[in-house]
Formats: structure tokens, C-alpha cells, sequence
């Protein structure tokens, strides 16, 4: 993916080092008394984020049940910017330009419709931080808060999928933000409020269905972004779109719930399966069009 020398967006808060970090996925945070290795735990991670699902669930799924035990806080040393490695500072260059990318192309998108599109922030968090939703934990992956409109990301995640899925490339990371940013237009165009409505009258296996129609349709911003990011910049490079599949393809909720009991069980899904992922993302870059992701109406995901 090129991006280098592009705009930088204005709209990213750094958190990193605050008080109240730890409990990332550094290596500080342990499980009390239960003896779950490392992996597990960035399995565990990495899964939940691409699940949606808290990751005590994925845990004890892959522990074979029981409650796991709380994540131990431990206290971090809060951590001067200037101190971060030449790695880090490039990965928040990269994060600020995706950023930057998603809000000239969703506010080219919404002009164009009459409408106004709000930029949402992004934090970067180490460890936890507060957000409107409550309090926002590394161990949950990228999530998006409607209250205060934030997009939230510990870096740390991006070096899991590298090392546990082997899930590389600077555009698979900017799927991860741009799924995100397809939240965030979900908010602003009603559709999440909608939806939220929609599953408190709704039993959870409905509900359920309905949180896979929302992830599959961010799925489909995502690469609605993608046609027009590259339409204006030309940003993708070979091998670009089929590390995004990769990444949608190793951790779609099918096979790892394969790989945790052996068998799948689609009524638990909440971010849909590997195939259905890759699908709805090709439908929006392939077409650009908003349209096109109408996973409500589909009578086939
Ligand atoms: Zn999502």
C-alpha cells in the first residue's frame, strides 16, 4: 500500500503512557492463577476483535470453559512519547494517514449526498483507557465507541496478528481502521441506533444475526473506502487486497471456533464466517458504492 507523504490527520488523541495502562498485550498482564500461555491469550485477542465477542468467552473456549479468572492489572511505567522506537513512530504516521485517507473519502461521499460527515477520532491507548462506553481495554482489539464518536487502538494488536496469524501488510492494518471508520458512518447515517433498537425486542439468536449483518456491512465501508481511496491516490499495490482476504479468511468465526471444539456452531456467529467476510468486503471494493452493502435486505449473506 502507498501511503507515505500523505495527509496526516489532526484527529488522533495519544494516550499511550497515561496512567492507567497495563494489562496490554505487552506481556505484563497475567491471568491469576490459571496457567493460559501467552498465545492463548493473543489468540484469544486477535479472535475477539475479529468476533466482536468479549475475549473472556474466546478464552474460555479455548481453555475448554470455565470463568476464566480477571485480567491482573499491572502498573506501567507511563511512557514519554519521544521514547517510542523509530517502528512505533512509523506506525502512528501510518495510522494518522489512514485516518486522514477515510475522512477526505467518506466527506467527499457525504458532500456529495447533501449530508455533513463528522470525523471521528482516534485514541491510541496502551494497556486501557476511558471512553463514553465505559472503560476501553487492549484486550478487546480496535473497537469503536458511538457515544464520543472514537475509534480506539493499542498498536500492540497490530503486531499480534502479525505474530500469531501471520496476517501482514500495511493494508491489511488499514482494513482493521477502515472497519472501524464503517462503524462510525453506520452511526452517523442511523443505522447502528436503529439496529440497537431493533435487538433489545429481539431474542439473542436473533440479535445475533443482526450483529453479523452490521459487521459484514463495515466490512463493505471498508472496501467501499478502498475503490475510492485508490480511484484518488492509487493506493494499492499488489498483494494488497488478498492480505486483506488473508486477514478476513484466518480469523472469520467459523474456523476458529473449528479450531477451538471441532465443530461450528452458526447461530453463535457475530461477525460472520471467513467466506461471507471476503464477500461483502469485495462487493464494496469492487463497486464503490454504499449501496451495495445493504446486508439488511440480503436475503443471502
Ligand atoms: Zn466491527
Amino acid at each position: 500500500m502507498k501511503w507515505e507523504g500523505n495527509r496526516e490527520s489532526d484527529n488522533v488523541e495519544d494516550r499511550r503512557g497515561d496512567e492507567g495502562g497495563g494489562g496490554g498485550f505487552g506481556g505484563g498482564g497475567g491471568f491469576g492463577g490459571r496457567s493460559i500461555g501467552l498465545g492463548t491469550i493473543a489468540i484469544a485477542v486477535v479472535a475477539s476483535y475479529f468476533f466482536g465477542i468479549n475475549p473472556m468467552t474466546v478464552l474460555s473456549l479455548l481453555t475448554g470453559g470455565g470463568q476464566p479468572a480477571p485480567m491482573q492489572q499491572q502498573q506501567q511505567q507511563p511512557r514519554p512519547p519521544q521514547s517510542q522506537s523509530p517502528e512505533e513512530a512509523r506506525m502512528v504516521r501510518f495510522v494518522s494517514t489512514v485516518l486522514a485517507d477515510t475522512e477526505d473519502t467518506w466527506g467527499a461521499m457525504f458532500r456529495a449526498n447533501g449530508a455533513n460527515y463528522v470525523r471521528p477520532h482516534l485514541v491510541l491507548f496502551s494497556g486501557s483507557t476511558q471512553t463514553a462506553c465505559g472503560t476501553g481495554q487492549s484486550a478487546t482489539g480496535p473497537f469503536y465507541c458511538p457515544e464520543d464518536q472514537k475509534i480506539y487502538i493499542d498498536l500492540a494488536f497490530y503486531r499480534l496478528m502479525k505474530q500469531r496469524f501471520q496476517v501482514d501488510g500495511d493494508f491489511a492494518q488499514a482494513y482493521v481502521i477502515a472497519h472501524e471508520v464503517g462503524h462510525h458512518v453506520q452511526n452517523l447515517m442511523g443505522i447502528s441506533g436503529k439496529v440497537d433498537e431493533a435487538r433489545r425486542r429481539m431474542s439473542e439468536k436473533q440479535s445475533n444475526a443482526m450483529s453479523v449483518r452490521l459487521e459484514l456491512q463495515a466490512d463493505c465501508f471498508a472496501g467501499v473506502w478502498a475503490y475510492h481511496a485508490n480511484e484518488a491516490r492509487s493506493i494499492l499495490e499488489q498483494g494488497d487486497i488478498e492480505g486483506a482476504m488473508r486477514a478476513a479468511t484466518a480469523i472469520g468465526d467459523d474456523a476458529l471456533q473449528k479450531q477451538a471444539r471441532g465443530t461450528v456452531v452458526p447461530d453463535s456467529f457475530t461477525h460472520g464466517a471467513s467466506a461471507q467476510r471476503v464477500k461483502w468486503f469485495t462487493r464494496g471494493i469492487d463497486s464503490g458504492k454504499v449501496a451495495n452493502c445493504n446486508t439488511f435486505e440480503a436475503k443471502q449473506l
